[in-house]
């Protein structure tokens, strides 16, 4: 499958193997997609070049996190690869590669074929650790490499789906919709261990990890469990009390509970 082909894909909206590929406008490529948004970039491209390097680009994450894949292909693990220290490469379809760099761990054999999304090891970076390379802390390193070997950012090859989620109108509207969920998603695969794709589409996954974060800090009670009810939707609340909300908390979600939800989802540690 070709760029064309893949861009074709993309105005449809399809969704590959548990990635995320939004609808038209919001990723360029079908079967790719950013899987760090939402994390803090802490390292530019343009400051990779101004140091020397090639060019990538740096997520701070927690050593450990999962890494899931841009793009489906076949995985090879390249441990103590140099500077880079323990690198997988994905070998795309369309002779593109992702590189990430620094992890402190694999998890898959040689030569295995990853789906988008799929997760391919775990993120290291800790200076010294094993795996780490030349890296002074927790991140991950991603770049991509052209079918003619030259290294690009990935955040460009993504044609602007790259850089983040949009802000949520919720904030001001109160209604509930795809993007004041997918940027819930975001902060509850940052905060509270959420594993499933950034698709704006809540479900068991995403309200388990909700429960969590509300049993946490907001004085839920009750099971993680994936089924939201008035105890879950009061600590959401409260949260929301936190941001603005002022009625009442009684587990019923109106527009100003929403809206305060939002104000606290609309942060840009979130985007
Ligand atoms: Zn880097």
């Amino acid at each position: 499958m070709d760029r064309r082909t893949l861009l074709r894909g993309a105005a449809a909206g399809l969704v590959v193997g548990g990635g995320v590929v939004g609808g038209a406008g919001e990723a360029a490529a079908v079967s790719f997609y950013n899987p760090f948004t939402g994390y803090r970039i802490t390292g530019t491209w343009q400051e990779h070049l101004d140091r020397g390097s090639l060019g990538g680009i740096d997520y701070g994450m927690n050593v450990g996190t999962r890494l899931p894949a841009a793009g489906g292909g076949t995985v090879r693990n390249l441990p103590n690869n140099g500077t880079g220290g323990h690198t997988v490469t994905i070998h795309h379809d369309n002779g593109y590669r992702t590189q990430y760099m620094h992890l402190s761990g694999f998890l898959l054999s040689d030569g295995a074929v990853v789906g988008t999304g799929g997760i391919v090891g775990l993120s290291g970076g800790a200076p010294g650790a094993p795996g780490s390379g030349s890296s002074t802390g927790p991140h991950v390193h991603w770049h991509m490499i052209d079918p003619a070997g030259r290294r690009i950012n990935p955040l460009t090859y993504l044609g602007g789906g790259g850089d983040g989620l949009p802000k949520t109108s919720t904030e001001q509207d109160g209604v509930p919709g795809p993007i004041m969920w997918k940027r819930a998603q975001n902060w509850l695969r940052i905060e509270s261990g959420y594993t499933g794709p950034i698709d704006g589409v809540p479900g068991p996954g995403t309200y388990s990890a909700l429960q969590r974060n509300m049993r946490a800090h907001w004085g839920y009670p009750g099971p993680v469990d994936g089924v939201p009810g008035p105890n879950t939707w009061a600590a959401v609340q409260r949260l929301a009390a936190a941001h603005g909300y002022t009625g009442p908390i009684d587990g019923v979600m109106g527009p100003n509970s929403w809206r305060g939800f939002a104000r606290f989802l609309n942060r840009d540690a979130w985007d």
